[in-house]
């Protein structure tokens, strides 16, 4: 479905990734975990199209998706600090992308009243983001991200400006939109417990590369390396 084939990434002489082959089946909840500066978010800007790899190429059912710009790609983001259109409303906001699109305005009308259903803020339509709670500002970014049906979802620590309570709710809303939608997620975390509550398989990046790749019980049974075995089994 999403394959991922010899990513390499330089920034001048750092190398930020290499060597990174990924398939992510359709439906799947990926994780990419690791340290700071292991080349997570370098791989997350290479697939949204915000970065351009040095070499290898990604490829969405066969094709390339390197020649596609950004704003082209059927993905949708969520960012540590995506913000809202401050300006717009939460209503607003998660119609831009379907005006982008130039759907019909019942079609518009009527995608905003399921998002704000999917992510519970029923109501919230007419507030601007500054009169909303941080997680609840996240869950409008998830609501927009979703509103035109990308298969693929990428989240770069969607969650990490969140309190340890609000970071669980939202965590547990995020796995049931999974669950309720056919997305395909790709989700960036350093918290290896928050990895491994929500992800079918881990990534497990150090130092640039992909150390091993598998599901929380595989990783625990049988790490690939000593960095894996620390990792994963450092619970903060
Ligand atoms: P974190 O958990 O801190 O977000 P990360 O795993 O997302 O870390 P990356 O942001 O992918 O790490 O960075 C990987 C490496 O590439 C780091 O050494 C970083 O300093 C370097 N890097 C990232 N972006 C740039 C850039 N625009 N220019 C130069 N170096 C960069
Ligand atoms: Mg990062």
């Amino acid at each position: 479905f999403l394959q991922i084939r010899g990513i390499r990434k330089e920034y001048g002489k750092l190398v930020a990734v290499q060597n990174v082959d990924l398939d992510i089946r359709r439906g799947e909840f990926m994780t990419f975990l690791g340290p700071s500066g292991s080349g997570k978010s370098t791989t997350l800007y290479i697939l949204a199209g915000f970065e351009s790899p040095s070499s290898g190429d990604i490829l969405l059912n066969g094709q390339s998706l390197l020649s596609t710009p950004s704003h082209l790609r059927q993905i949708g983001m969520v960012f540590q600090r995506y913000t809202l259109f401050p300006h717009l409303t939460v209503g607003e906001n998660i119609a831009f992308p379907l005006k982008v699109r130039r759907r019909s305005k019942a079609e518009i009308d009527a995608k905003v009243r399921e998002m704000l259903r999917l992510v519970r803020l029923e109501g919230f339509e007419d507030r601007k983001p500054a009169q909303m709670s941080g997680g609840q500002q996240q869950r409008v970014a998830l609501a927009r991200a979703l509103a035109y049906d990308p298969p693929v979802l990428l989240m770069d620590e969607p969650l990490s400006a969140l309190d340890k309570k609000l970071r669980e709710e939202i965590q547990h809303e995020i796995r049931r939109i999974h669950q309720e939608t056919e997305v395909t997620i790709l989700y960036v975390t350093h918290d290896q417990e928050e990895a491994l509550r929500m992800s079918d398989r881990i990534a497990v990046f150090s130092k640039g590369v992909i150390d091993q790749v598998g599901t929380g019980s595989q990783l625990y049974a049988e790490p690939a390396t000593r960095f894996v075995a620390e990792f994963i089994g450092d619970s903060d």
